[in-house]
Parts: C-alpha cells; sequence; structure tokens
C-alpha cells in the first residue's frame, strides 16, 4: 500500500513515511533539506537522512534532532539533487520499492549525478514531467554561464537562486569566471557555512552583513524568492546592476518576466524530461507512481509510449484498488 498524505507513506509491516510534516511513521525518511518540517516535529519513530541533511535541516528549523544514515531494509543513495540528498531503496520480503526524492541523474559541479538501480516498485518525483523541458547538456552550460559572468565585467551582478543547493552552484561557476568579490545574501551565507561545515566545499563569498556597502564591481548572489523584493530591486537599480536567473523554468520565456531577470539560464537541481524516461528504464519497475509537477502527464507517457503501469499519486488515495 502506498499513499500520498502528508509525504509519501508505505504501509508495510511498518509504516514508512517520506518526507512528510509530520513525524507520523514507524520510520521517517527525509530525502533533503529542502523538505524541513520533519526535523521540527520528529519525536517518535526513527528519522533516515544523511548527516548533511539533518545538518541542513537542524540549520534552517533550530532543530536537533536525532537521526540515522541506514537502517534494517532502507537504504540511502546519493540522489544528485543537491548536498546530502538522498533516495531510498526499501526491501521488505524481497520486493523492492525505490523513492527518488528530489533527484537529477546530470553530473554537475561537485555533485555526482544519481545511479538508479532495479526495484519493482518506483516513487519518482515528476517536477519537469513533460517533454517541453529538455535541459542543455550540463558542462556546454556551465562554460557558457562562466562566459557569461566573464564577460560581464563592466556591471554589477545581482544572482538568483534558490538558498540551498542553486545559490552554491551559482557561486562555484562565479568563482571560476571571475575574480570579482562575491557577496551572499545573509540566506545563503547561512547556508554556506552549514556546508562547509559537513563537506570539503568552501565558500569565498562574503556575507552581506559583514559590506558596508555594496561595490559596482561586486557580484550578489540573492535568494531567488527575492527576485521581485523592493529593497533588492532599488538596490539593483541604483547600481545599475543586471539581474540574472537561473531555473529550469527558465525554459519558459515567461520565467525572465515573472523574475524582472535581464539574462536566465536553464540551470536546475532536478532531471529533464528525457532523464526521468531514462531513469525509469533503469529502474525498470513494475509499477511507477509519480509525484509533483507534470506527475498526470509523465504517468500517460510511461503508460502509452513505454508500456508501465504508471499511476500519479494523489493526495489520501490508496493506490491499489482505487484506480
Ligand atoms: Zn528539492
Amino acid at each position: 500500500m502506498l499513499r500520498l498524505k502528508d509525504g509519501i507513506h508505505f504501509d508495510l509491516s511498518r509504516t514508512i513515511v517520506a518526507d512528510a510534516r509530520g513525524a507520523v511513521g514507524d520510520v521517517n525518511v527525509v530525502s533533503h533539506a529542502h523538505a524541513d518540517h520533519l526535523l521540527e516535529r520528529a519525536s517518535t519513530g526513527t528519522v533516515v537522512c544523511s548527516a548533511a541533511t539533518a545538518a541542513l535541516a537542524g540549520a534552517r528549523t533550530g532543530a536537533d534532532v536525532e537521526f540515522v544514515e541506514e537502517t534494517d531494509g532502507i537504504l540511502l543513495l546519493p540522489a544528485g539533487h543537491i548536498v546530502g540528498s538522498r533516495a531510498a531503496l526499501i526491501e521488505e520480503d524481497g520486493r523492492r520499492f525505490l523513492y527518488t526524492g528530489d533527484v537529477s541523474t546530470r553530473d554537475r559541479l561537485s555533485l555526482r549525478g544519481f545511479e538508479p538501480v532495479p526495484a519493482d516498485e518506483l516513487v519518482v518525483e515528476t517536477t519537469y514531467g513533460h517533454p517541453d523541458y529538455r535541459f542543455p547538456d550540463q558542462r556546454e552550460l556551465e562554460g557558457r554561464i562562466v562566459d557569461w559572468i566573464a564577460d560581464a565585467e563592466d556591471r554589477p551582478l545581482f544572482l538568483f537562486g534558490y538558498s540551498l543547493g542553486r545559490a552554491q552552484e551559482i557561486q562555484a561557476l562565479a568563482e571560476r569566471a571571475t575574480n570579482r568579490r562575491l557577496v551572499a545574501h545573509g540566506a545563503v551565507a547561512k547556508m554556506n557555512r552549514v556546508i562547509e561545515s559537513v563537506s570539503d566545499r568552501r565558500f569565498s563569498a562574503v556575507p552581506y552583513a559583514e559590506v558596508d556597502e555594496l561595490a559596482p564591481d561586486d557580484v550578489f548572489v540573492v535568494p531567488t524568492h527575492l527576485a521581485r523584493n523592493g529593497w533588492v530591486n532599488r538596490l539593483a537599480d541604483r547600481l545599475g546592476a543586471a539581474k540574472v536567473g537561473f531555473s529550469g523554468w527558465a525554459v519558459d520565456e515567461s520565467f525572465r518576466y515573472r523574475g524582472g531577470y535581464d539574462e536566465t539560464f536553464v540551470l536546475s537541481d532536478h532531471c529533464d524530461f528525457d532523464e526521468l524516461v531514462d531513469l525509469v528504464g533503469a529502474v525498470d519497475p513494475e509499477r511507477v507512481y509519480t509525484h509533483h509537477g507534470f506527475d498526470e502527464t509523465f504517468a500517460s507517457h510511461l503508460a502509452t509510449e513505454h508500456g508501465y503501469e504508471a499511476y500519479p499519486l494523489r493526495r489520501n488515495q490508496r493506490t491499489l484498488g482505487e484506480f
């Protein structure tokens, strides 16, 4: 039995719950620190996650939660999405369930892509599970971003990315491109510090709080949700800065207008459509459950084009017998 409630519930001999806001399972899997709510309230069951996820989630929620990195019948596999992100392979009575969490099979900068393993049942995230979302070659894209930043020497730059994950990739690319001073918004700087404490990554960016004033030569790394923020935009206007957005959604022209960006790049920490299809092929499951984003589109593509039994997970719907 598989249910989408608050998180994804595997009702096996014990209840295994993945990425829920409350720790309601006998075992609670936290795939990565974007899903940071669980650790706030974990009280009963075992929490399974990577040490990096525990540290990052703890820094975001302020909670110090006990966790294990593996437990009987549950194996965590690097998911290639952000630092510490893990897929979970659950095994019971010889049956294998693979839960991907957010996932990328592409190697990106310091992150190795997810390596799919065979399973009987696959629960896969389908954020970009629509054929419109095909991403450029990663190496070529990284090269283009580095060149663009290097060529923009005459302008202050505001680079926008989610504070955990994208922002660190952007910093790595900016460090490769230029010797200009990098300044990190507080939310980004906070994640930088935690990542430094759990890995060998080091960031040269100065926290914004330690800067008297942004200089015309600075490269400022800002969380995406501030792209339309008044303070950020007044600052960008005053400095004559170029605003640059990085996201898989940059495939859509509207992404540029919604964020008010001068330039955008299709830089994502998820699989694109083709990579999702390849991932399913490599896992080769009997049954596929899709969730997030284009869950219906992708499930129906798998069924009609590839002959898989595939279903979008629906809230509070039991998977067997209700389809
Ligand atoms: Zn995520």
